[in-house]
């Protein structure tokens, strides 16, 4: 057992609104400057939808992350050769069109317009070239399902549907939709790290932070092509490539990321896992059906004896240990088993986990009333507004039991809790609806306090830094680039 230790974090998509605060929030701490502009290192998506940059997901043409290859696994577009091959011109980057090209207004003009008959206007004008433009796309530009019958369509995740399925997702009084906020996952088999050919990305130590060293990266952009999410960007105006650093500055003086601590739904949860490092490459070589249940084996119990005893050897420190045990992506992802990683099949181990959305799942119009009875709940699952398979192709790889499993323990919690508060859910009901997904009411309790109630120390269970670890864990990325799993070099030794 080699444990390392991570700061995971939960998003419940439940209660994602959709304000986009997270973004501003991230925006103004860290990508307003020049070079950065078109930068989100936080972005929300209306799913169905093409997200930012657009079709990010659909990895034919961006070639990211790592595929199966015999018993192991490789970079998709981006390993030593084709890295190579490409590096002078590399087609799966995404270009400025993919994202968007940024804009502000030249506002001066509402000012010092001469005197005439119209209202002087602020024309858009483009921040990379400084000339009017006419803005033709923006980071959030499907929001809402806006031109859904445009951007909706070509959403990578509909490929298993059947063209009837999708044409019903389009019509008016079927459409359907949910918020999917993104940011860098902080992967345990980051593909970034293993095709940068600088050596320039790292995974941190101490708590599995991703960074790119400024003074070491060389505008490669290989970390671009690999990250199957996009959450590596270039910054035109420095030449480095950049990424979201959930928010170390932050973390390391007990503070929630910027996104975090401003997110008006409470959506995000952020806390310490312990995992075996000596699984990465077993678990990121799984087949496509037991990568979740793999990724989530790799996640240890922190009230284990044995584990304890292995991370106090790898020289974790107690204070890590101690938080890991209060930790509520634990709770949500292992305990409770309701977290999935996003697009697991891309292999990059990823420890950002969404809680599903239910309600769009639920949501049912019969005789043109919106249903909101408790009748038969259950049966709506199987009789789901948004296609199961729609769910299964983001968060488990295509695995459908796996996703009606979570969305069946999230509604027996519902069930319970309205027994006790409405009361209109009869006691038989929800002992059935628990037993079927064998939660205890006590767990169930502790489920719903946890999602609803829950206050910001709850929410926010930062352990204290132990930067003198990373110091001694750092793996030399460049002596083991293109292989699997980023973290210690070795068992770090105390002491000097
Ligand atoms: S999401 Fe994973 S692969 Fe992408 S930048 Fe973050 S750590 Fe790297
Ligand atoms: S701030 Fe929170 S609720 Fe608002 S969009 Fe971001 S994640 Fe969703």
């Amino acid at each position: 057992m080699d444990i390392r230790s991570q700061i995971g974090v939960v998003f419940h998509l439940d209660k994602c609104i959709g304000c986009h605060t997270c973004s501003i929030a991230c925006k103004n701490v860290w990508t307003d400057r020049r070079g950065a502009e078109y930068m989100w290192w936080n972005n929300v998506e209306t799913k169905p939808g093409t997200g930012y940059p657009t079709a990010w997901e659909n990895q034919d043409e961006y070639k990211g992350g790592w595929e199966k290859k015999g018993g192991g696994i490789t970079l998709k577009g981006a390993g030593k050769l084709k890295g190579l091959k490409n590096i002078f011109h590399n087609p799966n980057l995404p270009t400025i069109d993919d994202y968007y090209e940024p804009w502000t207004y030249r506002y001066e003009d509402l000012f010092n317009a001469p005197e005439g008959n119209d209202q002087p206007t602020a024309r858009p004008i483009s921040l990379i070239t400084g000339e009017p433009i006419e803005i033709k796309s923006g980071p959030n530009w499907d929001d809402d399902l806006s031109g859904s019958p445009l951007y909706g369509r070509k959403d990578p995740n509909f490929k298993n549907l059947s063209d009837a399925e999708q044409e019903a997702l389009f019509q008016v009084e079927k459409l359907v939709m949910f918020y999917l906020p993104r940011i860098c996952n902080h992967c345990l088999n980051p593909a970034c790290v293993a095709a940068c050919p600088s050596g320039a990305i790292y995974k941190r130590g101490e708590d599995g932070v991703v960074l790119i060293n400024q003074n070491v990266c060389r505008a490669w952009r290989m970390c671009v092509t690999a990250c199957p999410y996009k959450k590596t960007y270039f910054n035109w105006a420095t030449g480095k490539s950049e990424k979201c650093i959930l928010c170390f500055p932050r973390i390391e003086t007990g503070q929630a990321p910027a996104c975090m601590h401003s997110c008006v739904g409470r959506i995000r949860y952020l806390g310490v896992i312990l995992y075996d490092a000596d699984r990465i490459h077993e678990t990121a070589s799984a087949s496509e059906s037991d990568l979740v249940a793999k990724q989530l084996d790799l996640l240890l119990d922190p009230n284990d004896p044995k584990v304890i005893e292995a991370a106090r050897k790898n020289g974790i420190h107690d204070s890590t240990l101690e938080f890991a045990r209060k930790s509520p992506v634990y709770r949500f992802v292992k305990e409770w088993g309701i977290g999935l990683p996003l697009h697991p099949e891309y292999r990059t181990l990823p420890m950002l986990f969404y809680v599903p959305p239910l309600l769009p799942v639920l949501g049912q119009v019969d005789d043109q009333v919106y249903e909101t009875t408790t009748e038969g709940l259950f049966s709506t699952i199987e009789k789901t507004r948004l296609p199961i398979q729609y769910l299964a192709s983001l968060f488990t790889a295509g695995n459908e039991g796996r996703i009606r499993e979570v969305l069946k323990k999230m509604q027996a919690v519902r069930l319970h809790r309205r027994s006790l508060t409405v009361g209109d859910v009869s006691a038989e009901l929800v002992k059935a609806a628990l037993q079927e997904v064998q939660v205890t009411p006590e767990m169930a309790d502790a489920m719903y306090r946890l999602t609803s109630l829950a206050n910001f120390e709850d929410r926010f269970v930062i352990p204290p830094a132990h930067r003198e670890e990373a110091i001694e864990a750092m793996e030399s990325v460049f002596e083991e680039k293109g292989a699997t799993g980023f973290g210690f070099r070795m068992a770090p030794a105390r002491g000097l």
